[in-house]
């Protein structure tokens, strides 16, 4: 079996870095500066007789008037074309318009979506997290909402069996 596994969000929240640490290399450039993946970037994981493809998506901009937004913007659409599921992630500070803009076209794509709630080791209360969570699962109908750190691996794990199940 065979997966097509996109991962999406605006720019920043960790794409990039969720994408290495799935696959346990670098091979997607991380940067505190926004816009630093500009092509798709792919990425095949093979566990336990399952296959699957992950696919990191430049941010998809609201700003969609530059050029390079533009492209960027095709790129990330482009990439929701061929996919089976997919994780779209958001940072646990705060919800934007950007993010709003990207849930919009999710809710279009009838795709199942996965909300991954990143950099969690940021969180000092982590009991501000629940509400917080459950806030987020009304914005859509999610197939799971998992809350995560990408930079330090917590529950990736848990990302990555839940991709598997489906
Ligand atoms: P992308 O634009 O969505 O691909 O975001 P990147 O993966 O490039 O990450 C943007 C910034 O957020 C980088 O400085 C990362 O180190 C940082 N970052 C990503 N994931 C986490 C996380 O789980 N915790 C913390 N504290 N920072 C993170
Ligand atoms: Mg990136």
């Amino acid at each position: 079996r065979c997966g097509y596994v996109a991962i999406v969000g605006r720019p920043n929240v960790g794409k990039s870095t969720l994408m290495n640490r799935i696959l346990g290399q670098k091979l997607s450039i991380t940067s505190r500066r926004p816009q630093t993946t500009r092509h798709q970037i792919l990425g095949i994981k093979t566990e336990q007789g399952t296959q699957a493809i992950y696919v990191d998506t430049p941010g998809l901009h609201k700003d969609g008037g530059k050029a390079i937004n533009r492209y960027m913007n095709r790129a990330a659409s482009s990439a929701l074309r061929d996919v089976d599921i997919v994780i779209f992630i958001v940072d646990r500070d705060r919800w934007t318009d950007e993010d709003q803009a990207v849930l919009e076209k999710l809710q279009h794509s009838r795709l199942p979506v996965i909300l991954a709630v990143n950099k969690t080791d940021r969180i000092d209360d982590k009991q501000s997290l629940l509400p917080q969570l459950e806030q987020l699962s009304e914005k859509m109908a999610f197939a799971e909402v998992i809350p995560l750190s990408a930079k330090h691996g917590h529950n990736v794990d848990l990302l990555e069996q839940q991709v598997l199940k489906r």
